[in-house]
């Protein structure tokens, strides 16, 4: 036994195999991704960043019912609603503080005219705690950002062959 081991080290049997092993992952497809440039399929129910929606006019969906408010776990939510000049119900503050948000998408399944949602956004890491208390424009804007995909999503996500979703 000694023999053949002193065999193996002189011909550098163990580092040759290694080297074997490797050079048959060169012809293996790729198991990892190069991300940020690469990125992999998410589901149409992923939970990621929320964002409020508005309907095809520009007007926000949201009518303060604060249903999400009420249902959200977390007590992340806080809004505040007052009537518009043409009597519309609308909010006037709208936050959500992430730092509390537990991604369970709650406040998306309460309300009822598909306003608040949680987007295919997750690349929203911030470096201080205030970035992540996200205010009514914030949510707005991200609303705006990722309508097509948010759209696309809620689209894949309807059960049943020609349901419509909630227009307005
Ligand atoms: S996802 Fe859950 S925890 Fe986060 S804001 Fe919505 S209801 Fe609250
Ligand atoms: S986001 Fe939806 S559930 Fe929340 S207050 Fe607005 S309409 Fe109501």
């Amino acid at each position: 036994m000694s023999v053949i081991r002193a065999l193996k080290t002189l011909s550098l049997y163990e580092l040759v195999r290694g080297f074997a092993l490797t050079l048959t992952y060169l012809f293996k497809r790729r198991a990892t991704l190069n991300y940020p440039y690469e990125k992999g399929p998410i589901s149409p129910r992923f939970r990621g960043e929320h964002a409020l929606r508005r309907y095809d006019n520009g007007e926000e969906r949201c009518i303060a019912c604060k249903l999400c408010e009420a249902v959200c776990p977390a007590q992340a939510i806080t809004i505040e609603a007052a009537p518009r000049a043409d009597g519309a119900r609308k909010t006037t503050r709208y936050d959500i503080d992430m730092t509390k948000c537990i991604f369970c998408g709650l406040c998306q399944e309460a309300c009822p005219v598909q306003a608040i949602v949680e987007g295919p956004n997750f690349e929203f890491g911030t470096e201080t705690r205030e970035e992540l208390y996200f205010t009514k424009e914030r949510l707005l804007s991200n609303g705006d950002r990722w309508s097509d995909e948010i759209d696309a999503n809620l689209e894949a996500d309807v059960k049943g062959p020609g349901t419509k979703l909630n227009e307005g």
